[in-house]
C-alpha cells in the first residue's frame, strides 16, 4: 500500500465486525480489520483519509522501536557499570568489568534476560549477606537476638524492602547497587522487627545500626534515577 509516496506493507484480516480499524504493530507495519464485505476501494479511500494520522503514528512507532532495538550500552552489578559485549557465547559471562551476552540475545528481549540474570544473582547473594548484617546488628542491639527473621527476595516496582512480622522481604532490583546500600536497606528492615513504623525510636535504632544512613538514602535515590534509564527497570523509592 502506498501512503505518501512510501510502501507500507500491511496486513489485512477479515471479519464479521462492522467498520475498519487500523493498528499500527511495532514493527512499523499496518493491521487493517475490516468486514468481509468491504471493498478494496473502499479500504483505500478510508486508508487515504487517515493517511496524516497513519503517516505520524508510524514515524513515532519506528523510532519507538529503533530506541528498544538499540543495545544498551552498560549494566550496574553491585555498584558498578559493566559494558555489555554480545559475543559468541550461550549464556551471561561477567569478568572484571565486562558483561557478555550471546549474540542473539537483543531489545527487549535482552532486557528481559539481564533482569532475570540480576534476579538470579541476587538469589544467590542475598540470602547470606542478610545473615552477616542481621549478626551484625545483634551484636550492637541485643534486643534483636530473640528474632529468628525469614528472609525472602521478590523483584519489587515501589519498594526496596519490607517487613511484615518477622518476615523480611528484599527487593532482588537491590543487586545493582552497592553494597554499603544494599546493607542500609537491610539494616532498616531489621529496624521495623522492633518498631513497625517509622517513629523516634525506629530512627534512634536505625542511628545505631547503620550511622550513615541519610547518605546511604541520599545515594539510593540518587542512583536509581539513574539506573532506571539504563536498565529499563522501575524506579523504587519506599523503605
Ligand atoms: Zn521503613
Amino acid at each position: 500500500m502506498r501512503l505518501n509516496g512510501e510502501e507500507i506493507p500491511y496486513q489485512l484480516h477479515r471479519s464479521r465486525r462492522r467498520s475498519l480499524s487500523i493498528q499500527i504493530a511495532h514493527e512499523g507495519y499496518l493491521v487493517l480489520r475490516a468486514p468481509f464485505r468491504m471493498s478494496q476501494k473502499d479500504i483505500d479511500r478510508l486508508i487515504a483519509s487517515k493517511a496524516g494520522w497513519i503517516t505520524k503514528k508510524l514515524q513515532y512507532v519506528r523510532e519507538q522501536h529503533q530506541q528498544v532495538q538499540a543495545l544498551p550500552p552498560s549494566w550496574p552489578v553491585l555498584g558498578r557499570l559493566l559494558s555489555l559485549r554480545s559475543s559468541d557465547i550461550k549464556h551471561f559471562r561477567q569478568t572484571a568489568d565486562e558483561l557478555a551476552f550471546p549474540k542473539k540475545w537483543s531489545g527487549e528481549d535482552l532486557y528481559e534476560k539481564l533482569q532475570s540474570w540480576n534476579d538470579a544473582r541476587a538469589r544467590e547473594a542475598f540470602p547470606n549477606r542478610f545473615e552477616q548484617v542481621f549478626r551484625h546488628c545483634c551484636s550492637i542491639e541485643a534486643r534483636l537476638e530473640r528474632y529468628d527473621p525469614e528472609f525472602r527476595l521478590r523483584r519489587m516496582k515501589r519498594s526496596w524492602g519490607n517487613c511484615r512480622g518477622e518476615r523480611i522481604t528484599l527487593n532482588t532490583e537491590l543487586y545493582k547497587y552497592p553494597p554499603e546500600l544494599i546493607n542500609y536497606v537491610i539494616c532498616h528492615e531489621i529496624c521495623h522487627l522492633i518498631h513497625k513504623d517509622h517513629g523516634r525510636g525506629f530512627y534512634a535504632l536505625q542511628e545505631r545500626l547503620y550511622p550513615n544512613w541519610r547518605q546511604a538514602r541520599e545515594d539510593l535515590k540518587q542512583l536509581s534515577m539513574q539506573y532506571a534509564r539504563i536498565s529499563h527497570s522501575s524506579q523504587p523509592n519506599v523503605v
